[in-house]
């Protein structure tokens, strides 16, 4: 603590009390002075006068008496006194008696000045003088003073007051002084110095013993100090003592079986312990330094901080992850984690154990709660489950599922005749052939024996629709099982009967849905077995029709039990300009059958592409023998419908292209039917198709407008010619009905895209009216022909002109 020295009490109370002395030393001197001169010059005058009187009676015998010698002896004796600088006596008639005079000693010092200026008084004295019986008047005693001596010594006195008062004064002030420097400054800068030392020496001596107020300063200082210091002490010891605990912590942590991380909050690994460095096998330098996250398959480095976020002190943290190491092996993961602090900054404590021995145990555990030991399919508590969960949300949504319950029908035989064995080893080839069949999303179960369970969770937005998949896989089903199994040298022949049932229904439980198909397998058992039952009798009836279509579209073609009937497309005038191609199947029993019956289920049975190869050779058959009889006037193009799986088939273009050639059909007499849903789908490749085809002529029609989703946008890159209003637009089509707007929109669509419009489904003159009034001129409908076989359609347009 170096103070400036100017800076010190000391200095500044010497200052002070030097400067406060001297002022008042000053003051009080003067003052003395001045009223030691005041007296002074009353006692002086006094003296004076008393001088005068002592020679006043001697002076007045003298005058009176004349004596000269007498009158000279007075006025010596009073010019003897060295104030008295003249003295002469004058007689009642006013002359001088006797005279006497002293010269000036000095009159000019300074003293004499000075005295001159303070003291000034009256040198001139004259005293009266009695003369007895004088009639003259009164002689004078008159003294002149030396006022250069009086006011010299005035002076020289006060100037001697001045000075000592003065010196008096400033000795007392450097006495205080002493005695303040020896009693308190110097104690004080002692213990400044001894303040100033006590941080780095110990055990310092007190500065000051005294038993006064200081003393007692000091002393509760250095008691205050002393405590002080125990508490520092007491903290270094603590954290000595807790750097030791640290390496026990860390020796801990060395020989922990887990394998331990210390994070910093952004996922970076500061420390890690040997276990740590084996799980990940890496090296220490390797790992520190990186994050966390980079060890981590199910945390992303942001995850990591949000989680280390939520981690506390007081809590551990326990979540599972997968760990990656420095091969990539993965391994699943129990993590723990705490915050610490450490020197107030924060740090997670991650500690890890490989748990895929647990892992494993739970999912052996899990297999053997929810699995089939033998076929390692589901058993009947998972399959419950699922259905359950699947009923549920069909209840909410609008889809269907089905399941199938299935039992092998000579299982039993098996089993009995070759053994357990071979019985086991069936049912596992069994359950292989099953899910091999399952489409992705079943659940396939066995629920013990020979029973099989098949989920089938979404497979259609109706009854009837779903019903037809279940037949589907039901079939492919059977099919499968039904060919022969070879096991340990057996060659085994096998049936399955399966019963269905479709779901939701009428809030029923799976266990409910689970009775239904058991029942309609019971019913399958008792028809025969190898088959399959709806339990629904109605699904049944509807299922058995399709089946019988399925079957007898098979046939239909090889009988030649189809038929192609035309339907003329007609302009406003009344003029065919075309017609397009309508499929019939002539059934021995029903009678004709109409496409809307037959076509879909052909599609998703894959039949069409043998049916619609058909229609298209057909089709140009007819037209090559149109042209030899000659084409009716005006009947210049056929529309011919062409499935979206038919289109797709890889080599639809060079069968085409073949017809043309083959029966010499310019392109131009062939209008394709497409549907724009099949455009959507499969955008780039149909595109390609239809410009290799137009380039042959061929143009294109889009079906059905207005009923699929295509946005009108996307017609634009389409190579198409005409839009075929759908009929549901056309049917009850009056102006300014919602219908009129939609119709409108479409053909003004088609007008910007330069696409003809042909309204199809057209009955009634106002339904036409309409049309013509919305800017469509061309029509197809029964208000002008229902489709007609080949001979009739000739006959009718060859008329050239429909008149209504
Ligand atoms: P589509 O292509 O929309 O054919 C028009 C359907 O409307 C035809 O039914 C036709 O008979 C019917 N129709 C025509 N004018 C009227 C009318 O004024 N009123 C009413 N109510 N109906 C009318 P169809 O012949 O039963 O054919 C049904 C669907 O079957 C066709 O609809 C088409 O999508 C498909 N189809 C027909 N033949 C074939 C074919 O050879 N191949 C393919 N892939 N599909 C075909
Ligand atoms: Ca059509
Ligand atoms: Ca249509």
């Amino acid at each position: 603590m170096g103070f400036e020295f100017r800076h010190r009490i000391a200095f500044k109370q010497a200052r002070t009390v030097l400067l406060i002395s001297l002022v008042l030393g000053l003051l009080s001197t003067s003052i003395q002075i001045f009223l030691d001169l005041r007296q002074e010059k009353i006692s002086y005058l006094a003296g004076i006068e008393r001088v005068i009187a002592l020679y006043k009676k001697t002076a007045e015998r003298a005058i009176y008496n004349l004596n000269y010698v007498k009158a000279s002896e007075i006025t010596a004796t009073l010019i003897s006194h060295p104030e008295i600088s003249e003295a002469t006596l004058v007689d009642d008639f006013g002359d001088p008696l006797s005279h006497d005079k002293q010269e000036i000693s000095s009159p000019n010092t300074f003293f004499y000045k000075l005295g001159n200026y303070f003291f000034q008084f009256n040198t001139h004295y004259e005293s009266i003088l009695k003369i007895d019986n004088s009639q003259t008047g009164a002689a004078k005693l008159i003294i002149e003073l030396d006022s250069t001596y009086i006011t010299h010594n005035f002076a020289l006195r006060a100037f001697i007051g001045l000075v000592f008062g003065l010196l008096y004064n400033v000795l007392l002030a450097c006495v205080f002084l002493f005695f303040f420097y020896r009693y308190l400054s110097r104690p004080i800068l002692d213990i400044v110095k001894w303040v100033d030392q006590l941080n780095t020496h110990n055990n310092l001596p007190l500065p000051y013993k005294g038993r006064d107020e200081i003393g007692d300063l000091v002393a509760s200082f250095s008691k205050l100090w002393d405590e002080r210091r125990q508490v520092t002490d007491r903290l270094n010891n603590t954290i000595s003592k807790l750097s030791k605990s640290k390496n026990f912590s860390r020796t801990l942590m060395e020989n922990a079986g887990d394998a331990m991380f210390l994070c910093a909050p952004d996922g970076t690994i500061i420390d890690l312990n040997h276990q740590a460095v084996e799980t990940l096998k890496s090296d220490k330098e390797h790992i520190l330094g990186s994050k966390l996250s980079v060890y981590s398959q199910n945390y992303s480095e942001n995850d990591l901080v949000d989680l280390f976020l939520s981690i506390d002190e007081k809590h551990v943290c326990t979540f599972e992850d997968i760990q990656i190491d420095m091969h990539k092996k993965v391994f699943p993961i129990e993590a723990r984690g705490i915050r610490i602090k450490q020197n107030d900054k924060d740090y997670i404590l991650i500690s890890a154990r490989d748990i895929s021995a647990r892992k494993e145990s739970e999912k052996q555990i899990f297999e053997l709660a929810f699995f089939d030991t033998l076929t390692g399919l589901a058993n009947r508590r998972l399959f419950t489950d699922r259905l359950s969960s699947v009923i549920t949300h069909h209840q909410v949504h609008d889809i269907h599922g089905a399941v199938l319950y299935m039992d092998l029908d000579r299982f039993k035989t098996i089993n009995d005749s070759l053994g357990h064995s071979i019985g086991d080893k069936l049912l596992c080839a069994v359950s292989q052939r099953l899910t091999a069949i399952a489409p992705v999303g079943t659940t396939c179960a066995r629920f013990g024996g020979d029973e099989f369970v098949i989920l089938l969770p979404e497979i259609g937005p109706t009854v009837v629709s779903s019903a037809e998949v279940a037949v589907h896989i039901s079939k492919k089903i059977i099919d499968a099982i039904a060919a022969p199994f070879e096991i340990e040298g057996h060659t085994l022949y096998c049936t399955i009967s399966i019963g269905i049932a479709v779901f939701p229904e009428k809030e029923l439980s799976a266990i409910d849905i689970l009775r239904h198909a058991d029942i309609a397998l019971y019913r399958t058992k008792a028809m025969g077995k190898n088959g399959f039952q709806f339990y629904d009798p109605e699904v049944q009836s509807s299922a058995q029709e399709r089946l019988l279509i399925e079957k007898g579209l098979h046939k239909a073609l090889d009988k030649g039990e189809f038929q192609l009937w035309f339907q003329p497309q007609v302009k406003s005038d009344g003029s065919v300009f075309g017609a397009e191609v309508l499929l019939r199947w002539m059934h021995p029993e029903k009678g004709v059958i109409s496409p809307d019956d037959f076509i879909q289920i052909a599609e998703e049975s894959g039949q069409i592409i043998e049916m619609g190869q058909w229609v298209l050779n057909e089709s140009f058959n007819q037209l090559a023998q149109w042209r030899e009889r000659g084409f009716p006037e005006g009947c210049r193009r056929l529309a011919i419908n062409i499935s979206p799986l038919q289109f797709m088939q890889v080599d639809f273009v060079g069968r085409v292209l073949k017809l043309l050639t083959d029966y010499q059909i310019p392109g131009e007499l062939i209008e394709l039917e497409i549907t724009e849903n099949m455009l959507l789908n499969n955008f780039d490749i149909a595109s390609n198709k239809m410009r290799i085809l137009k380039q042959r002529g061929i143009s294109f029609a889009i079906d059905d407008f207005g009923t699929g989703y295509s946005s009108l946008k996307y017609l634009r890159y389409m190579p198409l010619d005409i839009l075929k209003i759908d009929r549901s637009f056309v049917t009850n089509l009056r102006p300014s009905s919602e219908e009129a707007a939609i119709v409108e929109v479409i053909i003004a669509t088609a007008d910007r895209l330069g696409l003809a419009v042909v309204a199809e489904g057209v009955e009634t003159v106002e339904e036409r009216d309409t049309l013509i009034e919305l800017g469509c001129h061309r029509f197809q409908g029964y208000l002008y022909s229902k489709p007609l076989p080949a001979a009739q359609f000739y006959e009718l347009i060859s008329e050239t002109r429909l008149s209504v």
